[in-house]
């Protein structure tokens, strides 16, 4: 769509053209299963493995510790249940309050089958505080997960220190790095993290794939049994063409990362002052600095009930944003559970706008942004009385 500025860059990002480039022969000439012997069996496993060193090159990790998958839900449910089926009795696991559904529905979903699961509190700006897990941890704990990066307000989770005190009590530590991977460091050398799970759909690269990196050691059981795919982790035949779009898009994202996070930065934090200079009732949500680099989530005080007609009417102008209630649409009046969890009332919790950046966005889609905020907060305050 010409001249449309896509600020929605959290909920799923456009295919770099490079990454277009690399699929394409996979999704016509090379149709080749890499379990095949034959000459296009092996060049579509070579492509494959390729791939895998590329995507672990974003984690600095080993390529045989990464699980290719079909989404960052995927890895996450793999995550967790394959963590937990391979203890029978007295399982305990800990998530944050504010982690995606992805985590969250996957604990509920072990709750009913008897595992315990404790949620950790965030603060105002979406912090975990380790300290709140030394609290909860037991002997019985099999597995802290922790987001690296929230998909709401952007907070980055001190998720090194999490995984220290998860290992000080024997249990593995995952992250659920899926908005922050390729824009902030994951180095897993560093965090220490035994399982983390990306998407690529996330970084310029297609929907339908994920990875899991687990940590050489980690023992998993699967749930999805078949051909012995993955590692036996992940039995099916591989989605070759995906799999090579995330490798390049992980390879763009590496190479691009610190240069591209100082960019998206700069943008961010004018679009910010920009929106404060112009409304002086707008307030930021999330850690001011401890923030993914083209992440914002904004309220404005006394008008939250405007999220939602303030959408609209961007999308109307020709601009994509979210509100911050929901991952899906048909929640997008509900309160946002992660703004509650931050101890939001429920009013403020539901009216909160999320403008994300992405590698594609410019100084002067901020201006335009910037200009298209001015000129429809007039009309949207005159309908304030109204609701929708
Ligand atoms: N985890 C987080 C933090 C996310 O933001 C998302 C997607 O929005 C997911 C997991 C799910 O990833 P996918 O869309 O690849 O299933």
């Amino acid at each position: 769509m010409q001249d449309y500025v896509y600020f929605d860059n959290s909920a799923t990002t456009p295919l770099d053209p490079r990454v277009v480039d690399t699929m394409q022969p996979f999704l016509s000439g090379f149709f080749g299963n890499p379990s095949s012997l034959h000459g296009m069996g092996r060049e579509a496993r070579q492509s494959v493995e390729n791939a895998r060193r590329q995507v672990a090159g974003m984690l600095r990790v080993d390529p045989e510790e990464i699980v290719f998958t079909g989404s960052g839900t995927e890895s996450d449910n793999m995550a967790l249940c394959g963590s937990v089926g391979a203890v029978d009795t007295n399982c305990h696991i800990i998530t944050s309050a504010i982690e995606h559904p992805a985590i969250l529905e996957t604990c509920r979903y072990l709750q009913q089958r008897g595992v315990d699961v404790s949620y950790l509190p965030v603060d105002s700006v979406g912090l975990v505080d380790p300290a709140s897990l030394e609290t909860v941890i037991r002997p019985t704990t099999r597995l802290v997960s922790v987001m690296a990066a929230n998909n709401v307000v952007g907070t980055l989770q001190p998720i090194r220190e999490l995984a220290h005190i998860a290992h000080q009590h024997g249990a593995f530590f995952h992250t659920d790095a899926v908005q922050a991977a390729g824009k902030v460091p994951v180095d897993v050398r560093t965090t220490q993290a035994d399982l983390v799970s990306l998407s690529a759909h996330k970084i310029h690269g297609p929907k339908g794939v994920g990875a899991l990196y687990v940590r050489k050691g980690v023992s998993l059981t699967p749930f999805i049994h078949g051909g012995g795919q993955e590692h036996g982790l992940r039995s099916a035949t591989e989605n070759v063409a995906g799999i090579v779009g995330f490798g390049e898009a992980a390879r763009i994202a590496q190479e691009t990362m610190s240069e591209e996070a100082a960019r998206l930065v700069g943008l961010r934090d004018r679009l910010i002052e920009g929106l404060q200079s112009v409304f002086p009732n707008v307030y930021l949500i999330g850690h001011r600095y401890l923030r993914l680099p083209g992440h914002i989530c904004i309220g404005f005080a006394g008008q939250e009930g405007e999220a939602i007609k303030m959408l609209l009417a961007l999308d109307e102008a020709g601009i994509a944003v979210s509100t911050g209630s929901a991952c899906s649409a048909s929640h997008a009046h509900e309160p946002s559970y992660i703004l509650l969890a931050m101890g939001f009332d429920p009013i403020r919790a539901r009216g909160s706008l999320r403008i994300t950046l992405g590698r594609f966005n410019t100084d002067d889609e901020v201006n335009r942004f910037l200009q298209v905020m001015r000129d429809i907060f007039p009309t949207l305050r005159r309908l304030t009385s109204y609701s929708l």
